[in-house]
């Protein structure tokens, strides 16, 4: 082959990825994809590491940066549940951020950033590291005091953070009920969501924690739920890593990670692992009415 003729392809094909990167980032995600991110500690840049889920402050503030330049919608626990339950219309590029344990670094260090630029957040507590100090978790007068935040939902992540999959059901139902009345009590509004400790959740803590009133659960990855379906009680979300860059951050925040639904229910049917189908599975669109 001449150079020039392989000059000319590579331009080419440089020029194909180009076009279609730059059409898959505007086209991205499809409308009714909401996803939902997963963060814990935002701590400075020397202190990542000392966990797997500390993220920079350098790096939260680009990802909050890039989710603003390029018109994500950083929707409250409230509005996305609306539209997960059909009340109101997606309206597309919704995102959802949520933190875990409600830690004294979300104050020092995210809330800065979220606040600078409006973005919406909400934060499951843990009723017990609060009330006993434990883990650097914020004080309950500072969750009473960021209560009324324009830009925060808090919600609650159990007492003790127990993995409840595995624990007696009179446990499951303490951590549940409880953690909702003591929140509500001591921060004077309703705690309509729940995140399970660990993404540890079954059948069983599904159930109550749709007794409880809660109106939405969370877990952690797909993999928490074991070949059963999504529900409203079992919403997946998507850890953003320590070392995670804009390019892994824009995959996943731009619907490609929604095949994965795809690919694991293609699986379980394959091995035969189906579920009982007693849960009402989660829809990606549900009808507006
Ligand atoms: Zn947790």
């Amino acid at each position: 082959m001449k150079a020039g003729k392989i000059k000319r392809l590579l331009l080419g094909s440089v020029f194909a990825i180009v076009i279609f990167g730059g059409v898959a980032f505007f086209i991205l995600p499809p409308k009714g994809y909401i996803p939902v991110l997963m963060y814990h500690f935002v701590v400075p840049k020397a202190q990542v590491g000392s966990t797997s889920l500390d993220v920079s402050v350098e790096n939260f503030s680009r990802q909050m940066w890039f989710l603003k330049t390029f018109g994500f919608r950083t929707i409250s626990l409230d509005e996305y549940e609306a539209i997960k339950t059909g009340r109101t219309k997606a309206h597309g590029r919704e995102v959802l951020i949520t933190f875990d344990d409600g830690n004294e670094t979300y104050i020092q260090y995210a809330l800065p950033v979220l606040e600078r630029y409006q973005i919406n957040s909400a934060n499951f507590l843990v009723w017990n590291f609060m009330v006993q100090k434990q883990y650097g978790s914020m004080s309950l007068e500072d969750a009473k005091r960021l209560s009324s935040h324009p830009l925060i939902t808090f919600a609650s992540h159990s007492l003790s953070h127990i993995p409840l999959a595995d624990s007696p059901a009179e446990e499951v139902r303490t951590e549940i009920f409880e953690s909702k009345a003591k929140l509500e009590e001591a921060l004077g509004a309703k705690i309509n969501y729940f995140c399970y400790p660990e993404g540890s959740h079954d059948e069983r803590t599904i159930k109550m924690a749709e007794e409880a009133g809660y109106r939405l659960a969370f877990t952690t990855s797909r993999k928490q739920l074991q070949g059963r379906p999504g529900t409203l009680y079992s919403i997946v979300r998507i850890k953003v890593s320590p070392t995670q860059n804009l390019f892994v951050f824009w995959i996943n925040v731009s619907g490609f990670t929604a095949w994965g639904k795809e690919i694991d229910s293609f699986f379980h049917q394959l091995t035969g692992q189906n579920y009982n189908g007693t849960l009402t599975p989660y829809k990606l669109n549900p009808k507006t009415s």
